[in-house]
């Protein structure tokens, strides 16, 4: 699928993300990482300048455009705007450290990690340093905000947000794809090794239900977690650093779960949050006190 189509056609493409990498990773991992994604077929990554990763994932990306593997145009380059760089005169200046870090002319994708400030995003498509600019844990009122902000000039083109089947999102997702804005799923498989996990916190990989399904289709739980997002026309973003899973969450293509297990799937939904950002929960945006 993607290596073979353009970059662009977003939302088919499936991602291999950064974030965690550098808590677990030994200085150089991440480089080998992102080469051996590359190899194994992945085009999208999503970057973040929070992730301090950025640095050796170009250097990843820059072997493989020298070694001939890929061009820079087939890839999908997605990065992140930290809240301490909300303010207009940061904005640029911000971008900018991201594309030296990861030895680019222009992003894909450029995100706003957590609701605030938009305007000056606009002026990084303008200045050509992005393709395209989205938002990230927007709830449904946030985006209509923007969407109906006076003089807004360009659509966010994408909403980050936490999504599986503990949290389906149906509501946000229709809501997103009504507007023309596509939906990524991050934390796809429940981010099990978030270091900020509780005790008694539901572990998606582990549900019997899931294995149930995987085991019809003889795949792996997280085959069937990855593969529930591709049938909604949601971009997927499981992050790995390990090279079995890496090839194994790639190998989601010669299967199709059917609709009853689609809908079965959907009924597992706890409005569960493995991400809940509470360092910010008191935040006048603080975005998941709503209902979408
Ligand atoms: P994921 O749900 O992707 O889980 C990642 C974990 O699953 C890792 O511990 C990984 O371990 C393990 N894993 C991966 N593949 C398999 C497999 N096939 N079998 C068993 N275990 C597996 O959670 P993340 O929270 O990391 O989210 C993914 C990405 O989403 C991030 O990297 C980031 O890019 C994005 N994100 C964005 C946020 C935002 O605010 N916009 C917030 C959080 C995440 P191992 O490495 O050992 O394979």
């Amino acid at each position: 699928m993607h290596s073979k189509k353009r970059a662009h056609s977003y939302r088919k493409i499936l991602a291999v993300s950064t974030y965690c990498i550098v808590l677990m990773a030994l200085p150089g991992k991440v480089e080998e990482v992102v080469k051996f994604a590359i190899d194994v077929g992945y085009r999208h990554f999503d970057c973040a300048s929070l992730y301090k990763n950025e640095s050796e994932i170009g250097d990843g990306i820059q072997q493989k455009i020298k070694e001939g593997v890929v061009k820079r145009e087939d890839l999908f380059v997605v990065s992140k705007l930290w809240c301490t760089f909300h303010e207009q005169s940061l904005v640029k200046g911000a971008c900018q450290t991201s594309l030296a870090a990861l030895k680019l002319d222009y992003l894909d994708l450029y995100l706003i990690h957590f609701p605030m400030g938009f305007k000056a995003m606009e002026e990084l498509v303008d200045a050509g340093l992005v393709k395209a600019i989205g938002i990230s844990n927007f709830n449904h009122k946030q985006i209509e905000r923007l969407l109906t902000k006076p003089g807004l000039k360009f659509k966010p083109a994408n909403n980050q947000i936490e999504c599986h089947p503990y949290l389906t999102q149906e509501k946000l997702i229709k809501y997103c794809q009504s507007k023309g804005i596509s939906v990524t799923a991050y934390s796809p498989l429940g981010s099990p090794a978030r270091p900020w996990a509780n005790p008694g916190d539901p572990t998606l990989l582990e549900d019997p239900k899931i294995k149930e399904i995987a085991a019809k289709h003889s795949k792996t739980s997280a085959q069937v977690l990855i593969r529930f997002h591709i049938q909604r026309n949601v971009a997927v973003i499981p992050k790995s650093d390990k090279p079995r899973h890496i090839e194994e969450n790639f190998k989601v293509f010669d299967f199709e779960l059917t609709n009853e297990e689609m809908e079965t799937i959907l009924s597992f939904n706890r409005n569960w949050r493995a991400v809940e950002m509470l360092m910010a929960v008191n935040h006048k945006e603080y975005p998941f006190k709503e209902d979408y």
